[in-house]
């Protein structure tokens, strides 16, 4: 079959929740059988986020091949089965660098090479290329209509519907309809004025998702129709909610899915939400609940770790419990102590990150949890300050640190490894501290052997996964007899045995850090196995103390 397209643009202001609308509207379609997949389109210059800075534009997500993507391809994964990879994310920037590298290999005759049609082609190829198996494609325009970054998307977008045909593509804008506290009135003016701009670059939206605080009646969905040019049914009331899992099953009673596979005129059989509504329930009513203390840099920008945040609150379904996230700053644990900040909690996380800012603070959480036997998740950076505490404060070598923080420590237990064999490109890296920032990354999905009879293996129940990952800093073996024959237990190692994965603690209820990523391959339906025994140790650890209070 064909495959249909649909478009996804926003209107007014960003922060709609575009992604969460494409990834919802990705969920639905899935429901009535369909395969979808999601691409995203960024309008910035930057060849891929990967370099930008989290606090300006939230988490990078990454996906089993390694591609570095904006943080919306996580929502995508997480609510539909897409395999995600370096096709489904672009940006101007890899846009213009591959029509100027044609450009200067000669690919284009001597002609002039121009927005329309150069940079428009190679948008609309790229679009095609993520279509190819799929039924539907959903494509989200990053930005808002009106920018100039986003004109050529925009034009592209435009174009692909006569390339394609009417009943192949259509458009859904994202907009806001803002309700005024002063006059009590739901305003429908900003609405008017974003799709009169798309209309004035030829682009006719199908459906108007229109993002609001109060539900509109048929009065006002009536009034916008008539502006902007839709008919009613097709005015969709997106409303606020508590849960973003809830979205798919709002637009659902919007009559959304209905309007769009009656537009894209395609056969499906009727919606299977069952498993939706179930979460939903389970979310909404839980019966316990479980603080986990998150020690980071980037406290004041909960984007920066969208990923975790949902994987954490994955990892509370399974025993109905909510999980409160508590974000400290590693700063303030090294100047007040981490006492004052993680006495009350249940559990500690130090998640990944770079620069050497904070680490202090993060290592005397990591001990605080380690000598107080509160359950402990070491992620990345998590995972390298948990081997680093140990190594000082167990092991007894002072100075002990990665070489990312101190260059001339004494004992590099973390450090640039000179020379590995890497399983994606199936040949052995060789790098070194001059080696270029972008390109020595370890970056993607890699193998991993887990151990028998370890923590690590009750949560997976297997003997190699697969699991994301972004640094560029390793655990030295070197020191790997010595911290095993102090009770650090290395129980996933790569398949060759060289790249330690995950560490964990004998004697400790639950005390692991791993070098890779796993909040990215875990799904609200399908909790990862380490942030659901994580939250369940918790959980425990938190119903110990309330015995012991109770008994006292
Ligand atoms: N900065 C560390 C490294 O590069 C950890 C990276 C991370 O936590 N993602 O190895």
């Amino acid at each position: 079959m064909k495959s249909k397209f649909i478009i996804v643009t926003g209107g007014v202001l960003s922060s709609l929740g575009k992604g969460l609308a494409a990834a919802s509207i990705g969920a639905l379609l899935e429901s009535r059988g369909l395969s979808v997949t999601l691409q995203k389109l960024d309008p910035y210059i930057n060849v891929d986020p990967g370099t930008m800075n989290p606090f300006q534009h939230g988490e990078v997500f990454v996906t089993d091949d390694g591609a570095e993507t904006d943080l919306d391809l996580g929502h995508y994964e997480r609510y539909t089965h897409a395999k995600l990879g370096q096709k489904n994310n672009f940006t101007s920037g890899s846009i213009y660098y591959s029509v100027i590298t044609k450009e200067r290999r000669g690919d284009y005759l001597g002609g002039t090479v121009q927005v329309i049609p150069h940079i428009t082609d190679e948008i609309k190829q790229n679009i095609l290329a993520v279509a190819d198996d799929v039924d539907v494609a959903i494509i989200e325009i990053g930005g808002t209509v009106g920018d100039i970054e986003s004109l050529p998307f925009l034009e592209a977008i435009r174009q692909l519907r006569l390339d394609v045909g009417r009943q192949s593509v259509i458009y859904i804008h994202v907009t806001l309809v803002p309700f005024v506290r002063a006059s009590g009135e739901i305003k429908t003016k900003p609405t008017q004025h974003s799709v009169a701009t798309l209309r004035g670059i030829g682009i006719q939206p199908d459906v108007l998702l229109c993002r609001t605080e109060k539900p509109l009646d048929d009065d006002l969905k009536r009034k916008i129709s008539l502006f902007c040019n839709v008919e009613p049914a097709d005015v969709i009331t997106a409303i606020d909610v508590d849960t973003i899992y809830e979205v798919p099953l709002n637009f659902h009673g919007e009559g959304l899915d209905e309007r769009i596979v009656e537009k894209l005129n395609i056969w499906t059989r009727a919606p299977r939400l069952d498993a939706w509504r179930e979460l939903i329930q389970r979310i909404k009513n839980p019966k316990d609940e479980v603080s986990i203390g998150i020690i980071g840099k980037y406290v004041d920008l909960q984007e920066s770790y969208k990923s975790l945040n949902e994987a954490l609150s994955h990892g509370g379904i399974p025993i109905e419990s909510k999980v409160n996230l508590v974000f400290v700053d590693a700063e303030a644990v090294e100047r007040d102590g981490p006492e004052k900040y993680l006495a009350e909690l249940d559990g500690t996380l130090v998640p990944g990150g770079f620069g050497s800012r904070g680490v202090e603070g993060k290592i005397l959480a990591v001990r605080y949890a380690r000598e107080k036997k509160v359950p402990y998740f070491g992620i990345c950076l998590g995972m390298q300050m948990a081997v680093i505490e140990y190594a000082r404060n167990v092991l007894g070598l002072e100075g002990a640190h990665s070489t990312e923080h101190d260059l001339d420590t004494p004992h590099p237990v973390i450090y640039l490894m000179k020379e590995w064999f890497d399983y994606r490109t199936k040949r052995v890296e060789v790098r070194d501290e001059g080696s270029d920032l972008g390109g020595t990354m370890r970056l993607g999905a890699y193998p991993c052997r887990i151990l028998n009879g370890t923590r690590a293996f009750e949560a997976y129940q297997q003997e190699e996964i697969f699991e994301r990952h972004r640094h560029r800093y390793e655990f030295n073996n070197q020191y790997r007899e010595s911290m095993a024959g102090q009770g650090m237990i290395f129980s996933g190692v790569s398949p060759d045995g060289q790249l330690v994965e995950i560490v964990e603690l004998e004697d400790h209820p639950w005390f692991l850090g791993c070098q890779f990523h796993p909040e990215f391959k875990s799904r609200p339906m399908e909790p990862h196995p380490l942030f659901k025994a994580f939250i369940r140790a918790a959980w425990e650890y938190k119903k110990g103390k309330d015995r012991g209070a109770a008994s006292s």
